[in-house]
This record gives structure tokens, C-alpha cells and sequence, in this order.
């Protein structure tokens, strides 16, 4: 039997760990951080809760003789994504980084492209109104301040009772999101601009067709970098990875 352990917490760590379960001589473990109340379970094994930094990952990599490892965590989630190439390196176990690619601008996009939320927040200032946040929730605190300006956030759980929290609503949801309920958001809300990071992926794509079609600037957040390794750019293909090792 050949272990696997994937880190989640995106829709493409669902998917694979669902079509690992099927292939016989694999054991799919997923593991959460633990950020979601409720979120979906992937099929197969799961665990929740952070490993305590590199150090921490390598143990469990041992412990659990794991055989694999894919890192499936979003894009943005870099932390996790180091702490997997550190600790793969240290217990020698082959690891794989399974990204889908960024979403390119095409043409009637309004897009203003920085670098991190700090200066997204910077962005907005003297030229948005009412904003559409697509940040989730650990990044609200970075708008705060910017008091003039009214926003919708969308997240899929309420940020706490002590959060440093920007003026506006709170709608809780996740995705898939589609394109006319996204087009009716923009258009009810009568928002000038979106913040979202640049995640790809289709579950949330909507907004960035449905901001084209209605003129709506978008302020898109660059992805951070990535530890060097291994890495592709869908489930099928991470399968096939997979697949080559058994
Ligand atoms: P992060 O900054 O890269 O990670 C911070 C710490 O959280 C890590 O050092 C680790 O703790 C723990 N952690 C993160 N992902 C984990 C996982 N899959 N399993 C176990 N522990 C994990 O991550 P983040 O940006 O807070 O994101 C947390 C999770 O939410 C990720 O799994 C990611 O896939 C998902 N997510 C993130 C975003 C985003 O925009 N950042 C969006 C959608 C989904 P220890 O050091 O204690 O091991």
C-alpha cells in the first residue's frame, strides 16, 4: 500500500484525494488547517490542525510513513507550502506541488495588478467607492482603515467578534459562484471595484467575467512566490505523478 498525503483545502485537493480513493493500492490521507467551521470533507482519510512548522510536518511525515506527499493548498497559502518543501527534503519523501494556473488578463478587463492586500488597500484609496472584497477573512484588517469607502466582503465564515473589521456588510458564502449571480452582486450593490487575489480556477472565475461584461475595475492581487519543485497544473496530471511512483 502506498501512502499519500495531500494538504487541502482547495477544490483541487477534493478532487484528487475523490479520484485516489478509487485507485487500488493507494491510501489518501488530506490534511486541513483547520480554518473552516464547517468545511467540505474530502473523501478518504482526513486530519485537521497545523503540524507545528517544517519540523512538525517532517515527524508526521515519518510517523505516518507517508510515501507522498502533494502539496494541494491554495496559491496564496504559502507558508504551508515551504514548510512541505522543507520537511519532503528532510525525511526524503518525493513531493509534488499541484497549482492551477493564474487567471490572464484578457481584453476589456480593467485590471489594476499589485503585488500583496497592503497595497491593494493603497489601490482603493481615491478611487473606489463601494468595493466588492473577495479576500476572505484573514485579510479584512488591512482595509480597515479605509473608512470613506463602503464594502461588500464575501467569505465563507464570519469574521470574529474582535476582528479589525473595514465598513460595510458581510455576506457569508462559498463557492462555486455563477456568472448571474455575480453579475446581480455587482449590479444591486452598485459596486466601482473588486479586490480579489489572483487565485484561477473556475469555482470563482464569475466575478472576473461578470466585472468585464459591466465595465468594474478590478484590484487583483499577484501571486506570491513558491518553493522550487515539482509541480502541475491539474488533478489528472497529478494523478499521472502519482501513478509513475506507485
Ligand atoms: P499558510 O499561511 O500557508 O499556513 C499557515 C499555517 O497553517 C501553516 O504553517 C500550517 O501550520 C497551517 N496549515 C496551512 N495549511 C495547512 C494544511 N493544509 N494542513 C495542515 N496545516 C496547514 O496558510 P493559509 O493561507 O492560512 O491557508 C490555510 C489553508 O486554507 C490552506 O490549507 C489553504 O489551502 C486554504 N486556503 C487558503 C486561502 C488563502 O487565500 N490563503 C484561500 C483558500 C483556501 P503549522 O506550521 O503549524 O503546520
Amino acid at each position: 500500500m502506498i501512502r499519500v498525503l495531500i494538504l487541502g483545502g482547495t477544490g483541487d485537493a477534493a478532487e484528487l484525494a475523490a479520484k485516489v480513493t478509487t485507485i487500488q493500492g493507494l491510501e489518501v490521507i488530506t490534511s486541513l488547517a483547520g480554518r473552516t467551521r464547517e468545511p467540505s470533507v474530502p473523501l478518504g482519510d482526513l486530519r485537521v490542525g497545523g503540524f507545528g512548522g517544517a519540523a512538525g510536518l517532517a515527524t508526521y511525515l515519518q510517523i505516518m510513513q507517508i510515501d507522498l506527499l502533494i502539496d494541494a493548498t491554495h496559491p496564496f497559502a504559502t507558508q504551508i507550502s515551504f514548510n512541505a518543501a522543507d520537511a519532503a527534503m528532510e525525511v526524503r519523501v518525493p513531493r509534488l506541488m499541484l497549482i492551477r494556473p493564474p487567471w490572464e488578463k484578457v481584453s476589456g478587463d480593467r485590471w489594476i495588478e499589485v503585488d500583496n492586500v497592503k497595497v491593494a488597500a493603497t489601490a482603493l484609496q481615491n478611487q473606489a467607492q463601494r468595493v466588492f472584497l473577495t479576500v476572505g477573512r484573514q485579510e479584512l484588517a488591512a482595509f480597515a482603515h479605509l473608512e470613506k469607502i463602503w464594502f461588500l466582503m464575501r467569505m465563507i465564515d464570519p469574521p470574529s467578534d474582535d476582528a479589525l473589521v473595514p465598513p460595510g456588510m458581510v455576506l457569508c458564502d462559498r463557492g462555486p459562484f455563477i456568472l448571474k449571480n455575480e453579475r446581480q452582486i455587482l449590479i444591486e450593490n452598485n459596486i466601482d471595484t473588486i479586490v480579489s487575489k489572483n487565485s484561477g480556477g473556475d469555482a470563482t472565475k464569475p466575478k472576473i467575467i461578470a466585472a468585464r461584461e459591466l465595465g468594474v475595475k478590478i484590484v487583483m492581487v499577484n501571486r506570491p512566490a513558491i518553493p522550487p519543485g515539482e509541480q502541475v497544473n491539474n488533478v489528472d496530471a497529478a494523478l499521472v505523478w502519482l501513478l509513475n511512483r506507485c
